[in-house]
């Protein structure tokens, strides 16, 4: 997000009052802001044009912001699978916090809030989110803290959770060897009946999604008999 492309925040929140306040502290921030109220039209507002964030109430007339959170988050669009959504929870309600969570948002604030306190959170979700532009000097690969997603020069890559899980073991080794048996330990778990073959192949998709985006580049170095390494132009060996 630059200074001449404003954050778009989707707010789904049928309460007029509590729609009017949120709205009017982010249009404060500069933040551009699209209310709805039903779970169908914020759906089809973010399939249209995914926003930088979603901010979505629980309870709405024809729905549930979980359940829409929690489809956006097995959606076949990248985009929304990774929008930043924050859920707003109904007081007290712990039930809220623990399934929103469990729905794929990455924050919650529970009614009733201060403005404040939401624009903080908000503001916070959004540095952290890769919905910016690509940067020049964005690392080529990075893999966030939580292991939930993956990016190639600051925008998300479209990986399965295997394929996610092997680019950030391979990532973490910071342009090291892993075995094939160390992969497998560590991405499908020791007691997994995988084999060699299974890593080669999510090797190769893998390779394929990054060619796709980056066909400059083939980061993932093959050593025969020996295993795989993530190798990254300008690289050190440390991390
Ligand atoms: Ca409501």
């Amino acid at each position: 997000m630059s200074a001449a492309e404003p954050a778009r925040i989707l707010l789904l929140e049928d309460d007029p009052a509590i729609g009017g306040t949120v709205a009017f502290a982010f249009e404060r921030e500069g933040w551009r802001v699209e209310q709805v109220l039903l779970v169908r039209e914020a759906e089809r507002s973010a399939r249209a044009a995914p926003p930088s964030l979603a901010v979505l109430d629980v309870g709405l007339p024809d729905g549930n912001g979980l359940a829409l959170c929690r489809q956006w988050r097995s959606d076949a669009d990248v985009r929304l699978r990774t929008l930043p959504v924050l859920m707003l929870t109904a007081q007290g309600e712990e039930i809220d916090r623990v399934l929103g969570l469990e729905a794929g948002a990455d924050d919650y604030l529970a009614k009733p809030f201060s403005p404040r306190e939401l624009v903080a959170r908000v503001r916070a979700l959004l540095r952290r989110s890769a919905w910016s532009p690509p940067v020049a000097d964005a690392p080529l690969i990075e893999v966030d803290a939580a292991g939930q997603r993956a990016l190639l020069a600051g925008q998300p890559l479209d990986l399965t959770r295997l394929e996610l899980k092997l680019l950030q073991a391979l990532w973490r080794a910071g342009g090291r060897i892993k075995s094939r048996d160390a992969l497998l330990a560590e991405v499908w778990g020791p007691d997994s009946e995988a084999s060699d073959r299974t890593v080669d192949t999510h090797v190769k998709t893998l390779r394929a999604k990054l060619r796709e985006r980056r066909p400059d580049l083939d980061p993932i170095v093959t050593h025969r008999g020996l295993g795989y390494a993530l190798v990254l132009p300008g690289a050190g060996l440390s991390r």
